[in-house]
Protein backbone atom coordinates (compact mmCIF):
# COMPACT_ATOMS: atom_id res chain seq x y z
CA UNK A 1 0.00 0.00 0.00
CA UNK A 2 1.14 3.55 -0.70
CA UNK A 3 0.92 6.84 1.27
CA UNK A 4 1.89 10.39 0.10
CA UNK A 5 3.81 12.39 2.61
CA UNK A 6 2.63 16.19 1.75
CA UNK A 7 5.62 18.41 3.28
CA UNK A 8 4.82 21.45 4.73
CA UNK A 9 6.70 23.15 7.34
CA UNK A 10 8.49 19.96 7.98
CA UNK A 11 10.94 20.06 5.70
CA UNK A 12 12.93 17.29 8.09
CA UNK A 13 14.33 13.61 7.71
CA UNK A 14 14.93 13.78 11.38
CA UNK A 15 12.19 13.64 14.28
CA UNK A 16 9.29 13.89 11.51
CA UNK A 17 6.05 12.13 12.81
CA UNK A 18 4.85 12.94 9.33
CA UNK A 19 7.05 10.48 7.85
CA UNK A 20 7.15 8.36 10.32
CA UNK A 21 4.29 7.79 10.42
CA UNK A 22 3.39 7.20 6.92
CA UNK A 23 6.33 4.58 6.27
CA UNK A 24 5.03 2.57 9.73
CA UNK A 25 1.81 2.43 7.44
CA UNK A 26 2.84 1.78 4.21
CA UNK A 27 5.70 0.06 2.62
CA UNK A 28 5.78 2.42 -0.52
CA UNK A 29 5.46 6.44 0.38
CA UNK A 30 5.43 9.50 -1.91
CA UNK A 31 7.12 12.32 -0.59
CA UNK A 32 5.40 15.52 -2.09
CA UNK A 33 6.01 19.22 -1.89
CA UNK A 34 3.57 21.51 -3.88
CA UNK A 35 4.29 24.72 -4.68
CA UNK A 36 0.93 26.23 -3.77
CA UNK A 37 -0.69 29.13 -6.13
CA UNK A 38 -2.14 30.07 -2.74
CA UNK A 39 0.88 31.04 -1.28
CA UNK A 40 2.05 33.37 -3.92
CA UNK A 41 -1.38 35.30 -4.22
CA UNK A 42 -1.02 35.78 -0.74
CA UNK A 43 2.45 37.57 -1.60
CA UNK A 44 3.64 35.03 0.77
CA UNK A 45 6.45 34.07 -1.09
CA UNK A 46 8.85 36.69 -0.26
CA UNK A 47 12.41 36.38 -2.33
CA UNK A 48 14.38 35.78 0.90
CA UNK A 49 12.15 33.10 2.12
CA UNK A 50 12.07 31.31 -1.59
CA UNK A 51 15.57 31.24 -1.38
CA UNK A 52 15.69 29.83 1.67
CA UNK A 53 13.12 27.39 0.69
CA UNK A 54 15.48 26.44 -2.41
CA UNK A 55 17.67 24.93 -0.41
CA UNK A 56 15.48 23.07 2.40
CA UNK A 57 13.95 21.38 -0.83
CA UNK A 58 17.33 20.34 -2.51
CA UNK A 59 18.57 18.86 0.58
CA UNK A 60 15.60 16.94 1.19
CA UNK A 61 15.31 15.55 -2.36
CA UNK A 62 19.39 14.75 -1.76
CA UNK A 63 18.55 12.95 1.66
CA UNK A 64 15.35 11.47 0.19
CA UNK A 65 17.67 10.13 -2.49
CA UNK A 66 20.17 8.15 -0.44
CA UNK A 67 17.03 6.60 1.53
CA UNK A 68 16.30 5.46 -2.40
CA UNK A 69 13.83 7.99 -2.51
CA UNK A 70 13.13 10.82 -4.23
CA UNK A 71 11.11 14.64 -3.63
CA UNK A 72 8.04 14.73 -5.98
CA UNK A 73 7.50 18.61 -6.58
CA UNK A 74 4.07 19.64 -7.70
CA UNK A 75 2.81 23.27 -8.57
CA UNK A 76 -0.93 24.26 -8.44
CA UNK A 77 -3.62 24.45 -6.37
CA UNK A 78 -2.43 22.21 -3.58
CA UNK A 79 -5.87 20.28 -2.93
CA UNK A 80 -6.07 20.01 -6.65
CA UNK A 81 -2.70 18.24 -7.22
CA UNK A 82 -2.76 16.25 -3.94
CA UNK A 83 -5.65 14.78 -6.01
CA UNK A 84 -3.81 14.03 -8.92
CA UNK A 85 -1.35 12.15 -6.81
CA UNK A 86 -3.83 10.13 -5.02
CA UNK A 87 -5.14 8.65 -8.17
CA UNK A 88 -1.75 8.37 -10.14
CA UNK A 89 -0.72 6.30 -7.23
CA UNK A 90 -3.74 5.06 -5.49
CA UNK A 91 -2.68 6.34 -2.11
CA UNK A 92 -4.77 5.21 1.05
CA UNK A 93 -3.61 7.83 2.87
CA UNK A 94 -2.03 11.35 2.79
CA UNK A 95 -0.16 12.79 5.87
CA UNK A 96 0.80 15.78 7.10
CA UNK A 97 1.63 18.23 9.91
CA UNK A 98 -1.16 20.28 11.30
CA UNK A 99 -0.68 23.96 11.28
CA UNK A 100 -2.39 27.15 12.86
CA UNK A 101 -3.01 29.59 10.23
CA UNK A 102 -5.72 30.67 8.16
CA UNK A 103 -3.61 29.26 5.18
CA UNK A 104 -2.83 25.99 7.04
CA UNK A 105 -6.36 25.35 8.18
CA UNK A 106 -8.08 26.43 4.51
CA UNK A 107 -5.43 23.72 3.45
CA UNK A 108 -6.88 20.78 5.54
CA UNK A 109 -10.82 21.47 4.94
CA UNK A 110 -9.69 21.58 0.84
CA UNK A 111 -7.78 18.77 1.36
CA UNK A 112 -10.56 16.88 3.16
CA UNK A 113 -12.94 18.47 0.64
CA UNK A 114 -10.69 16.65 -2.67
CA UNK A 115 -10.32 13.71 -0.65
CA UNK A 116 -14.03 12.74 0.57
CA UNK A 117 -15.44 11.29 -2.19
CA UNK A 118 -12.13 8.70 -2.71
CA UNK A 119 -10.80 5.84 -0.50
CA UNK A 120 -8.01 7.58 0.94
CA UNK A 121 -7.57 9.62 4.22
CA UNK A 122 -6.81 12.32 5.43
CA UNK A 123 -4.13 12.17 8.56
CA UNK A 124 -3.27 15.27 10.52
CA UNK A 125 -0.24 14.79 13.08
CA UNK A 126 0.16 17.40 16.11
CA UNK A 127 3.46 18.37 17.53
CA UNK A 128 5.09 18.43 14.15
CA UNK A 129 5.76 22.24 13.77
CA UNK A 130 5.88 23.38 17.54
CA UNK A 131 7.01 21.43 20.32
CA UNK A 132 3.86 20.97 22.11
CA UNK A 133 0.48 20.82 20.08
CA UNK A 134 -1.33 23.86 20.56
CA UNK A 135 -4.29 23.12 22.36
CA UNK A 136 -2.28 20.80 24.36
CA UNK A 137 -2.39 22.78 27.34
CA UNK A 138 -5.27 24.96 28.45
CA UNK A 139 -6.62 27.60 31.41
CA UNK A 140 -9.86 26.21 32.62
CA UNK A 141 -12.78 27.16 30.68
CA UNK A 142 -10.61 28.67 27.83
CA UNK A 143 -9.55 27.86 24.49
CA UNK A 144 -5.70 29.03 24.68
CA UNK A 145 -3.86 30.93 27.31
CA UNK A 146 -3.29 34.71 26.68
CA UNK A 147 -0.63 35.46 28.91
CA UNK A 148 2.72 33.88 28.69
CA UNK A 149 3.32 32.98 32.28
CA UNK A 150 1.02 30.52 33.06
CA UNK A 151 1.46 28.98 30.15
CA UNK A 152 4.69 28.57 30.53
CA UNK A 153 4.66 26.64 33.72
CA UNK A 154 2.24 24.53 32.11
CA UNK A 155 3.89 23.39 28.80
CA UNK A 156 7.36 22.68 31.00
CA UNK A 157 5.00 20.35 33.16
CA UNK A 158 3.56 19.04 29.83
CA UNK A 159 6.82 17.33 28.49
CA UNK A 160 7.72 17.11 24.80
CA UNK A 161 7.39 13.74 23.01
CA UNK A 162 10.41 11.71 22.57
CA UNK A 163 12.69 12.27 19.47
CA UNK A 164 12.35 10.02 16.18
CA UNK A 165 15.41 8.88 14.41
CA UNK A 166 15.58 9.82 10.37
CA UNK A 167 14.40 6.40 8.53
CA UNK A 168 16.88 4.05 7.26
CA UNK A 169 14.97 3.82 3.32
CA UNK A 170 11.68 5.41 1.43
CA UNK A 171 10.43 3.29 -1.08
CA UNK A 172 8.23 4.75 -3.85
CA UNK A 173 5.71 3.07 -5.43
CA UNK A 174 6.78 1.23 -8.96
CA UNK A 175 6.31 3.33 -11.98
CA UNK A 176 6.98 6.85 -13.33
CA UNK A 177 6.31 9.52 -10.98
CA UNK A 178 6.60 13.30 -12.79
CA UNK A 179 7.86 16.23 -10.80
CA UNK A 180 8.66 19.64 -11.56
CA UNK A 181 12.15 21.13 -11.26
CA UNK A 182 13.01 21.53 -7.56
CA UNK A 183 13.00 25.73 -7.67
CA UNK A 184 16.15 27.03 -7.24
CA UNK A 185 18.34 29.93 -5.38
CA UNK A 186 19.90 31.50 -8.16
CA UNK A 187 16.54 32.25 -9.78
CA UNK A 188 15.04 34.21 -7.24
CA UNK A 189 15.65 37.60 -7.29
CA UNK A 190 16.15 40.61 -4.76
CA UNK A 191 17.71 38.01 -2.43
CA UNK A 192 19.48 39.83 0.36
CA UNK A 193 23.29 39.70 0.37
CA UNK A 194 23.76 38.01 3.63
CA UNK A 195 20.94 35.05 3.38
CA UNK A 196 21.61 31.94 5.51
CA UNK A 197 21.81 28.87 4.17
CA UNK A 198 18.78 26.78 4.52
CA UNK A 199 17.94 23.03 4.15
CA UNK A 200 17.94 20.40 7.24
CA UNK A 201 21.52 19.66 6.87
CA UNK A 202 22.97 23.13 7.63
CA UNK A 203 20.21 23.87 10.42
CA UNK A 204 21.29 20.41 12.26
CA UNK A 205 24.71 21.47 11.70
CA UNK A 206 23.86 24.92 13.01
CA UNK A 207 22.11 22.75 16.15
CA UNK A 208 24.93 20.82 17.32
CA UNK A 209 27.57 24.01 17.34
CA UNK A 210 25.13 25.81 19.28
CA UNK A 211 24.39 23.23 22.14
CA UNK A 212 28.32 22.29 21.88
CA UNK A 213 28.98 25.91 23.06
CA UNK A 214 29.05 27.32 26.22
CA UNK A 215 25.00 28.87 26.88
CA UNK A 216 25.80 29.83 30.01
CA UNK A 217 26.20 33.38 27.71
CA UNK A 218 22.82 32.93 26.17
CA UNK A 219 20.79 33.51 29.80
CA UNK A 220 22.59 37.04 30.40
CA UNK A 221 23.77 37.94 26.55
CA UNK A 222 20.94 37.28 24.02
CA UNK A 223 19.45 40.44 24.58
CA UNK A 224 23.27 41.93 23.68
CA UNK A 225 22.49 43.26 19.96
CA UNK A 226 26.56 43.86 19.08
CA UNK A 227 26.87 40.15 20.80
CA UNK A 228 24.74 38.42 18.30
CA UNK A 229 24.52 35.15 20.86
CA UNK A 230 21.28 33.91 19.54
CA UNK A 231 21.23 30.77 18.09
CA UNK A 232 19.79 32.23 15.08
CA UNK A 233 18.10 28.74 14.69
CA UNK A 234 14.46 30.78 13.28
CA UNK A 235 14.46 30.16 9.91
CA UNK A 236 14.92 26.17 10.54
CA UNK A 237 12.18 26.49 13.00
CA UNK A 238 9.84 28.51 10.96
CA UNK A 239 10.62 25.74 7.68
CA UNK A 240 10.95 22.42 9.90
CA UNK A 241 14.35 21.86 8.72
CA UNK A 242 14.72 21.38 12.51
CA UNK A 243 12.72 20.30 15.08
CA UNK A 244 11.31 22.26 18.05
CA UNK A 245 10.80 18.92 19.78
CA UNK A 246 13.84 17.85 19.55
CA UNK A 247 15.80 21.25 20.20
CA UNK A 248 13.74 21.52 23.62
CA UNK A 249 14.40 17.88 24.35
CA UNK A 250 18.51 18.37 23.48
CA UNK A 251 18.37 21.90 25.63
CA UNK A 252 16.85 20.54 28.24
CA UNK A 253 19.94 17.85 28.64
CA UNK A 254 21.97 20.61 28.45
CA UNK A 255 20.37 22.22 30.77
CA UNK A 256 22.28 25.22 33.18
CA UNK A 257 20.39 28.82 33.38
CA UNK A 258 21.84 28.95 29.32
CA UNK A 259 19.69 25.96 28.61
CA UNK A 260 16.70 26.67 30.37
CA UNK A 261 16.51 30.35 29.11
CA UNK A 262 16.70 28.92 25.39
CA UNK A 263 13.99 26.99 26.17
CA UNK A 264 12.07 29.22 27.13
CA UNK A 265 12.17 31.25 24.30
CA UNK A 266 11.31 28.35 22.19
CA UNK A 267 8.07 28.32 24.12
CA UNK A 268 7.60 31.66 23.64
CA UNK A 269 7.10 30.04 20.05
CA UNK A 270 4.64 27.61 20.74
CA UNK A 271 2.91 30.19 23.03
CA UNK A 272 2.26 32.45 20.16
CA UNK A 273 1.05 29.54 17.68
CA UNK A 274 -1.24 28.35 20.42
CA UNK A 275 -3.18 31.97 20.27
CA UNK A 276 -3.14 32.10 16.51
CA UNK A 277 -4.59 28.12 16.50
CA UNK A 278 -7.65 29.39 18.90
CA UNK A 279 -7.46 32.72 17.44
CA UNK A 280 -7.61 32.91 13.19
CA UNK A 281 -8.51 36.86 12.95
CA UNK A 282 -5.20 37.63 15.22
CA UNK A 283 -3.38 37.56 12.17
CA UNK A 284 -4.40 40.64 10.90
CA UNK A 285 -6.69 42.01 13.35
CA UNK A 286 -5.97 43.06 16.67
CA UNK A 287 -6.23 40.50 19.33
CA UNK A 288 -7.35 43.35 21.93
CA UNK A 289 -9.66 45.96 19.40
CA UNK A 290 -8.48 49.67 20.25
CA UNK A 291 -10.41 52.57 19.49
CA UNK A 292 -7.65 55.06 18.71
CA UNK A 293 -6.67 55.79 15.27
CA UNK A 294 -3.23 55.27 14.16
CA UNK A 295 -1.54 57.65 12.53
CA UNK A 296 0.19 57.32 8.88
CA UNK A 297 2.99 59.44 7.15
CA UNK A 298 4.53 57.93 4.29
CA UNK A 299 7.74 60.03 4.95
CA UNK A 300 7.98 58.51 8.21
CA UNK A 301 7.06 54.96 7.02
CA UNK A 302 9.99 55.36 4.14
CA UNK A 303 12.15 56.42 7.20
CA UNK A 304 11.64 53.74 9.43
CA UNK A 305 11.50 50.77 6.53
CA UNK A 306 15.10 52.76 5.01
CA UNK A 307 17.05 52.81 8.41
CA UNK A 308 16.78 56.57 8.28
CA UNK A 309 15.12 57.73 11.34
CA UNK A 310 17.98 59.25 12.94
CA UNK A 311 17.31 56.96 15.84
CA UNK A 312 20.52 55.03 15.35
CA UNK A 313 19.67 51.61 16.89
CA UNK A 314 16.52 51.84 15.28
CA UNK A 315 18.31 52.10 11.83
CA UNK A 316 20.82 49.93 12.28
CA UNK A 317 18.40 47.23 13.21
CA UNK A 318 16.11 47.79 9.96
CA UNK A 319 19.75 48.24 7.91
CA UNK A 320 20.49 44.38 9.37
CA UNK A 321 16.78 42.95 8.30
CA UNK A 322 17.36 44.16 4.61
CA UNK A 323 21.13 42.87 4.59
CA UNK A 324 20.33 39.61 6.60
CA UNK A 325 17.06 39.01 6.09
CA UNK A 326 16.28 38.48 9.88
CA UNK A 327 16.56 40.71 12.78
CA UNK A 328 18.08 40.18 16.16
CA UNK A 329 14.90 40.01 18.86
CA UNK A 330 15.95 43.14 20.57
CA UNK A 331 16.19 45.13 17.51
CA UNK A 332 12.83 43.27 16.45
CA UNK A 333 11.45 44.94 19.68
CA UNK A 334 12.57 48.43 19.28
CA UNK A 335 12.35 48.58 15.46
CA UNK A 336 8.33 47.64 16.35
CA UNK A 337 8.23 49.48 19.39
CA UNK A 338 9.42 52.63 17.31
CA UNK A 339 7.12 51.95 14.77
CA UNK A 340 3.87 51.47 16.68
CA UNK A 341 4.35 53.50 19.64
CA UNK A 342 7.14 56.58 18.93
CA UNK A 343 5.37 57.20 15.33
CA UNK A 344 2.25 55.81 15.86
CA UNK A 345 1.80 53.78 13.35
CA UNK A 346 -0.61 50.37 12.33
CA UNK A 347 1.41 47.44 13.24
CA UNK A 348 0.31 46.13 10.49
CA UNK A 349 2.09 48.01 8.44
CA UNK A 350 5.43 46.61 10.49
CA UNK A 351 4.02 43.21 10.10
CA UNK A 352 3.93 43.64 6.38
CA UNK A 353 7.18 44.91 5.74
CA UNK A 354 9.04 42.22 8.25
CA UNK A 355 7.07 39.61 5.97
CA UNK A 356 8.25 40.92 2.72
CA UNK A 357 12.64 40.54 4.56
CA UNK A 358 11.99 38.40 7.44
CA UNK A 359 13.66 34.65 6.26
CA UNK A 360 12.06 33.71 9.45
CA UNK A 361 8.67 35.09 8.52
CA UNK A 362 6.21 33.13 10.36
CA UNK A 363 2.55 34.61 10.40
CA UNK A 364 1.99 33.44 14.37
CA UNK A 365 5.26 34.34 15.43
CA UNK A 366 5.60 38.17 13.55
CA UNK A 367 1.76 39.08 13.85
CA UNK A 368 1.95 38.61 17.34
CA UNK A 369 5.40 40.05 18.42
CA UNK A 370 3.72 43.13 16.52
CA UNK A 371 1.14 43.19 18.33
CA UNK A 372 2.73 42.08 21.60
CA UNK A 373 4.82 45.69 20.59
CA UNK A 374 2.30 47.46 19.36
CA UNK A 375 0.32 46.78 22.79
CA UNK A 376 -2.88 45.32 20.98
CA UNK A 377 -1.84 41.52 21.72
CA UNK A 378 -0.31 39.72 24.97
CA UNK A 379 1.70 42.05 26.49
CA UNK A 380 0.18 42.37 30.04
CA UNK A 381 2.41 46.24 30.23
CA UNK A 382 0.56 47.04 26.78
CA UNK A 383 1.82 50.78 27.41
CA UNK A 384 5.38 50.71 27.98
CA UNK A 385 7.07 52.97 25.28
CA UNK A 386 10.80 51.88 24.12
CA UNK A 387 13.02 54.47 24.36
CA UNK A 388 15.48 54.18 21.90
CA UNK A 389 18.62 55.75 23.42
CA UNK A 390 18.18 54.43 26.69
CA UNK A 391 17.57 51.09 24.64
CA UNK A 392 20.43 51.59 22.84
CA UNK A 393 22.92 52.42 25.27
CA UNK A 394 21.27 49.16 27.63
CA UNK A 395 21.58 46.46 24.99
CA UNK A 396 24.50 48.52 22.51
CA UNK A 397 26.60 49.80 25.65
CA UNK A 398 30.04 50.22 23.12
CA UNK A 399 28.04 51.55 20.16
CA UNK A 400 29.33 48.34 17.95
CA UNK A 401 26.02 47.09 16.62
CA UNK A 402 25.16 50.48 15.68
CA UNK A 403 28.90 50.95 13.99
CA UNK A 404 28.34 47.73 12.31
CA UNK A 405 24.94 48.84 10.43
CA UNK A 406 25.10 52.41 10.04
CA UNK A 407 28.83 53.57 8.39
CA UNK A 408 27.58 57.19 8.85
CA UNK A 409 28.48 56.71 12.57
CA UNK A 410 31.47 54.80 12.16
CA UNK A 411 33.72 57.47 13.51
CA UNK A 412 31.40 58.31 16.84
CA UNK A 413 32.89 56.56 19.51
CA UNK A 414 31.17 54.48 22.65
CA UNK A 415 28.07 54.73 23.29
CA UNK A 416 27.43 58.82 22.04
CA UNK A 417 26.84 56.97 19.10
CA UNK A 418 23.07 56.84 20.26
CA UNK A 419 22.82 60.25 20.32
CA UNK A 420 24.75 61.53 17.31
CA UNK A 421 22.57 64.75 17.44
CA UNK A 422 25.18 65.75 20.55
CA UNK A 423 28.59 65.12 18.62
CA UNK A 424 28.35 67.13 15.68
CA UNK A 425 26.20 68.58 12.84
CA UNK A 426 28.14 67.44 10.31
CA UNK A 427 27.13 63.91 9.97
CA UNK A 428 26.10 62.73 6.90
CA UNK A 429 23.40 61.15 8.97
CA UNK A 430 19.46 62.45 8.81
CA UNK A 431 17.97 63.92 11.76
CA UNK A 432 15.61 62.56 14.50
CA UNK A 433 12.66 62.26 12.24
CA UNK A 434 10.60 62.89 15.42
CA UNK A 435 11.13 64.46 18.84
CA UNK A 436 10.48 61.98 21.86
CA UNK A 437 8.82 63.76 23.89
CA UNK A 438 6.46 64.74 21.54
CA UNK A 439 5.96 61.42 20.57
CA UNK A 440 5.55 60.41 24.13
CA UNK A 441 2.98 63.03 24.60
CA UNK A 442 0.58 62.23 21.67
CA UNK A 443 0.85 58.32 22.84
CA UNK A 444 -0.26 58.98 26.40
CA UNK A 445 -3.05 61.02 24.63
CA UNK A 446 -3.92 58.28 21.85
CA UNK A 447 -4.13 56.41 24.97
CA UNK A 448 -6.27 57.98 27.32
CA UNK A 449 -3.20 57.97 29.56
CA UNK A 450 -2.79 61.84 29.67
P1 LIG B 1 16.99 32.64 19.88
O1 LIG B 1 17.12 33.68 20.91
O2 LIG B 1 18.13 31.74 19.66
O3 LIG B 1 15.69 31.80 20.28
C1 LIG B 1 15.47 30.46 19.86
C2 LIG B 1 14.16 30.35 19.17
O4 LIG B 1 13.10 30.67 20.08
C3 LIG B 1 13.97 31.25 17.98
O5 LIG B 1 14.58 30.73 16.83
C4 LIG B 1 12.46 31.32 17.88
O6 LIG B 1 11.94 30.20 17.20
C5 LIG B 1 12.03 31.25 19.32
N1 LIG B 1 11.78 32.61 19.83
C6 LIG B 1 12.64 33.44 20.43
N2 LIG B 1 12.01 34.59 20.78
C7 LIG B 1 10.74 34.47 20.36
C8 LIG B 1 9.59 35.31 20.42
N3 LIG B 1 9.60 36.53 20.99
N4 LIG B 1 8.47 34.87 19.85
C9 LIG B 1 8.40 33.65 19.28
N5 LIG B 1 9.43 32.81 19.20
C10 LIG B 1 10.59 33.21 19.75
N6 LIG B 1 10.28 35.05 15.13
C11 LIG B 1 10.10 34.25 14.07
O7 LIG B 1 10.49 33.08 14.11
N7 LIG B 1 9.46 34.71 12.95
C12 LIG B 1 9.01 35.98 12.86
O8 LIG B 1 8.43 36.35 11.83
C13 LIG B 1 9.23 36.85 13.94
N8 LIG B 1 8.83 38.15 13.89
C14 LIG B 1 9.02 38.96 14.97
C15 LIG B 1 8.57 40.29 14.93
C16 LIG B 1 8.74 41.12 16.02
C17 LIG B 1 8.21 42.54 15.96
C18 LIG B 1 9.38 40.65 17.17
C19 LIG B 1 9.55 41.54 18.37
C20 LIG B 1 9.82 39.35 17.23
C21 LIG B 1 9.65 38.48 16.15
N9 LIG B 1 10.09 37.14 16.18
C22 LIG B 1 9.88 36.33 15.11
C23 LIG B 1 10.64 36.56 17.43
C24 LIG B 1 12.16 36.64 17.61
O9 LIG B 1 12.60 37.95 17.39
C25 LIG B 1 12.91 35.68 16.69
O10 LIG B 1 12.38 34.39 16.78
C26 LIG B 1 14.37 35.62 17.09
O11 LIG B 1 14.96 36.89 17.05
C27 LIG B 1 15.12 34.66 16.16
O12 LIG B 1 16.48 34.64 16.45
P2 LIG B 1 17.18 33.36 17.06
O13 LIG B 1 16.74 32.14 16.34
O14 LIG B 1 18.62 33.64 17.13
O15 LIG B 1 16.54 33.35 18.53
Amino acid sequence: NVAVVLFTSDLRLHDNPVLCSALRDADRVVPLFVRDDAVHRAGFDAPNRLAFLADCLADLDAGLRKRGGRLIVRTGPVAKEVRRLVEETGAGAVHLAAGVSGYAQRREEQLRTALADSDCELRLHDAVVTALAPGRVVPTGKDHFAVFTPYFRRWEAAGVRGTLTAPRAVRLPDGDLSSDPLPSRDGVGDVSPALADGGEQAGRKLVTSWLSGDLADYADGHDDLAGDATSRLSPHLHFGTVSAAELVGRAREKGGPGGEAFVRQLAWRDFHHQVLAARHDASWSDYRPRQDRWRSDEDEITAWKTGRTGYPVVDAAMRQLAHEGWMHNRGRLLAASFLTKTLYVDWRVGARHFLELLVDGDIANNQLNWQWAAGTGTDTRPNRVLNPVTQGKRYDPHGDYVRRWVPELAEVKGSAVHEPWKVKDALDYPDPVVDLGEARARFEKARGLD
